[in-house]
């Protein structure tokens, strides 16, 4: 499975939206040097969560940073290139050594700056699902310094008392190695690109079907744990609260979806359907957020991801084209989607940005 190839065409059909409105073409002039990170902007200033918890955005996913009795734990590492300027950020709330890095997935964009890291703490536990190192070293060029040294299948817990870690793996949905982790004594729990700027996530490797489980598997898996912080793979910090409504708007979407192609009506009215439940207003926006480094809106996500249900219900091939916007072409087996529908965002909706 190649899957850093199929992230690259993600990345750079997403990329160019955000990378092209900043930096509108020189004629004639040698191309700007390229940024670390694949022109994404880069880390910013680490922020707090709880008391030993913190936050990096930017530059890639979010990086969680546990500071722990004899050392710091790292939750994902952005984008290549970004390893120091991680640290430098680490060094401002804690000189512990960095002792694990665990990534809650493939992608490089959570992957990318482990190499750097593990280099000044050669001795750092590098923690995924066995699955994800799999899909790693799948690809022949891969990098060797992202590659772990430790995996685990269903679950793994690290620590005791406060410095306690949990993994849970919980079934393929973003990727085929998904891995949560749930810092008990912080009552967090951090998502990776399951839950990324609180909409629709981008579910290539899983699908439509795979993902709503996957997330109905781990609220299960939580229930009792008392879980308060739910921290996204990219965007913002969120609450047990909003997650379960994140769950249970990926399970309507999917049902939606069914219910409309089971009608023969076009994917676009599933959506529709959602947008009577005031409850899921937040997750089909039609506002590009702020800070947003790859992607569309809520709304445009929601679209996608019911027209990746109709390919998976009719048994056609899901191809990256999908889950990155292409329209759904008719076919004898379901009516097609409106183009406008997944369109990207115009240079007038990136200027408009909005917070949350
Ligand atoms: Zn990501
Ligand atoms: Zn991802």
């Amino acid at each position: 499975m190649k899957f850093a190839a199929i992230f690259a065409l993600a990345l750079a059909a997403s990329v160019s939206v955000t990378a092209a409105a900043q930096e509108p073409a020189r004629e004639g002039a040698a191309p700007p040097p390229r940024p670390a990170g694949g022109g994404m902007p880069g880390p910013s200033a680490i922020e707090p969560i709880t008391d030993n918890v913190y936050k990096i955005f930017g530059g890639g996913g979010n990086t969680l940073v546990v500071v722990q009795q004899d050392g710091v734990v790292l939750v994902d590492t952005k984008m290549p290139g970004h390893g120091e300027a991680i640290l430098n950020e680490v060094r401002k709330v804690s000189d512990k050594p960095v002792t694990a890095i665990i990534s809650t997935h493939s992608h490089p964009d959570h992957i990318g700056s482990t190499d750097f890291i593990r280099e000044q703490y050669p001795d750092a536990r590098v923690i995924m699902h066995e699955t994800a190192k799999a899909e790693i070293t799948a690809a022949p060029n891969h990098n060797p310094g992202v590659v772990p040294n430790e995996t685990y299948t269903d679950r793994m817990t690290l620590g005791e008392g406060a410095d306690r870690i949990e993994l849970y793996y919980t079934g393929p949905g973003h990727t085929g190695g998904d891995t949560f982790v749930v810092i008990p004594a912080a009552k967090l729990l951090f998502m990776g690109d399951v839950m990324a700027w609180n909409m629709a996530p981008f579910l290539p490797a899983g699908g439509a079907a795979k993902i709503a489980d996957e997330i109905d598997n781990l609220v299960a898996a939580l229930e009792d744990k008392d879980i308060e912080i739910v921290v996204e793979g990219h965007g913002h910090v969120n609450t047990w609260d909003g997650f379960v409504r994140f769950a249970k708007f990926n399970r309507a979407l999917l049902n939606a979806a069914k219910a409309a192609y089971d009608r023969g009506d076009a994917p676009g009215t599933a959506v529709a359907e959602l947008q009577r439940n005031p409850e899921f207003a937040e997750l089909l926006d039609n506002r590009i957020k702020k800070g947003l480094e790859y992607g569309n809106t809520p709304l445009a996500r929601a679209h996608m991801n019911v027209n990746i249900a109709f390919a998976e219900f009719a048994g056609e091939p899901v191809g990256f084209g999908l889950a990155n916007g292409a329209p759904l072409p008719a076919t004898d087996k379901h009516k097609g989607s409106d183009p406008k529908d997944t369109a990207p965002p115009t240079p007038e909706m990136l200027a408009a940005a909005v917070a949350k």
